[in-house]
């Protein structure tokens, strides 16, 4: 078999890049190992798919090399993307922070890729996993075909061998997170094999888990969320955190575990409208005969108010407020908007939403996404050291970086 192109991976990125290429009348071909073709644009978004945002910057990207993003990024953009939304007429609708998603279902994003690939004459076989890459450069010098791709497809027959020969090859295999929705190395192999090196993966966009007393806490307020905002380091977040039976998540968290490194301590504003030290100083000056749970229920839930009150003023529970001293006051002030917290661990690659890291973009063409010393072979999407923050960004550099591949492959 033999084709223009030959995409690894119908995710968000191979698919993109197929359709791109294929409407350059370029005979395509994608290759997916799973069942589905999407399967993580289908779990996305809580089923809505959060398929980009309106108010890109490039600061919304973390890679190795911060430039590398901004030409893809600028030449399709969110705009790009929501006109395809349009033409396929999807109904979507604009979240807080400029998140786009579908009214319906992850579906809509999916059926309209599809449809897309049938307009535009895409094969795709699924059940089909790619195992090796031959490079043809020196084995047949009249041919075009520049790689040959081996793997084998399963259909009703069991297990058929592939093997098939293409001008240009793309990869978009993805990357380690959720291997249960395709999470794989595959691409990572493949960069080692071209002589292309990885930076550090880690999980990202990922709960946190505690293995101290902070463990019982989260998980008898599991299920409790507050708007808060968190630090690491320079980089904060405001947005939810949730409660959950691990630890922590919700999206502030989730954005800060992008920055967060083994060992370090994130810090919580639980109340960030308010000076808590402040406040309650101002009310002992009142003479307020409150307890410091009665007082603070009114803008906490009150569950989370009675395990802060165990943690933080346990000894005075049952004091009046007039009756603490100022100092411990304003010690338990300075705990709500500065509660300072050490993850033990986050919960890794099985629920973390991108890998952090991945082909070292030293290595690409940022305007093609073509590999800088091998014609024809490139990698697009999240196998690349280009993650984004939560919020629709990732989806949109699938999108960027598959029609950047897809118009010169
Ligand atoms: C639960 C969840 C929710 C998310 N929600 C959002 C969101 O709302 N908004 C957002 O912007 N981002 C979201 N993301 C991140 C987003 O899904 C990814 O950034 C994006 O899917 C990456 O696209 P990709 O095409 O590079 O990789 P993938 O989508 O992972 O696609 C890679 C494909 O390659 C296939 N494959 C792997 N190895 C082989 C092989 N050897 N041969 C053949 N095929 C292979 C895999 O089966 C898979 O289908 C979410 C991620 C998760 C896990």
């Amino acid at each position: 078999m033999k084709y223009d192109v030959v995409v690894l991976g119908a995710g968000a990125a191979g698919l993109m890049a197929a359709i791109t290429a294929a409407s350059r009348k370029k005979s395509v071909l994608v290759i997916e190992r799973s069942n589905k073709v999407g399967k993580k644009i289908l779990m996305s978004g809580g089923g809505r798919c959060n398929f980009t945002n309106t108010d890109l910057e490039f600061d919304n990207f973390l890679s190795n090399n911060e430039h590398f993003c901004k030409s893809a990024l600028s030449r399709y953009t969110a705009w790009d993307f929501i006109e395809l939304v349009k033409k396929h007429e999807i109904e979507f609708e604009e979240r807080k922070h400029n998140q786009l998603f579908c009214v319906h279902s992850a579906k809509d994003i999916v059926n309209m890729l599809l449809k897309e690939c049938e307009i535009n004459k895409v094969k795709i076989i699924k059940n089909s996993e790619i195992s090796s890459v031959i490079n043809l450069d020196n084995e047949d010098k009249l041919s075009h075909e520049k790689y040959r791709v081996e793997g084998y497809e399963k259909n009703i027959k069991g297990e058929e061998a592939l093997k098939i020969d293409c001008k240009s090859l793309i990869v978009a295999t993805g990357a380690l997170s959720v291997p249960t929705l395709g999470g794989s190395d595959f691409g990572y192999k493949l960069a080692e094999q071209y002589h292309m090196p990885l930076n550090a993966l880690s999980a990202g966009l990922v709960p946190f888990m505690f293995s101290d007393s902070l463990k019982p806490f989260c998980e008898k307020l599991s299920g409790i969320s507050l708007d808060a905002e968190v630090r690491c380091g320079d980089q904060s977040f405001r947005e939810n955190i949730l409660f959950t039976h691990r630890g922590l998540s919700g999206p502030a968290i989730l954005q800060i575990s992008n920055y967060w490194k083994p060992g370090q301590e994130i810090t919580i504003n639980l109340l960030p409208e308010r000076n808590i030290a402040e406040d309650l100083l101002a009310e002992k000056r009142l003479n307020n005969k409150s307890l410091i749970r009665n007082y603070l229920s009114s803008c906490m839930s009150k569950s989370l108010v009675l395990q802060l009150q165990d943690l933080l003023w346990r000894e005075i529970a049952e004091n009046s407020l007039n009756d603490i001293s100022d100092k411990k006051l304003i010690k338990i002030g300075f705990a709500l908007n500065q509660w300072k917290v050490k993850p033990s661990s986050t919960e890794g690659y099985r629920t973390a939403e991108v890998t952090l890291g991945g082909v070292d973009t030293n290595y690409i063409n940022s305007q093609t996404m073509e590999v800088n010393n091998h014609q024809g072979l490139y990698f697009i999407g999240e196998v690349l050291d280009v993650t984004g923050h939560l919020g629709g960004f990732n989806f949109q550099w699938a999108w960027s970086s598959g029609y950047c591949a897809g118009l010169v492959a």
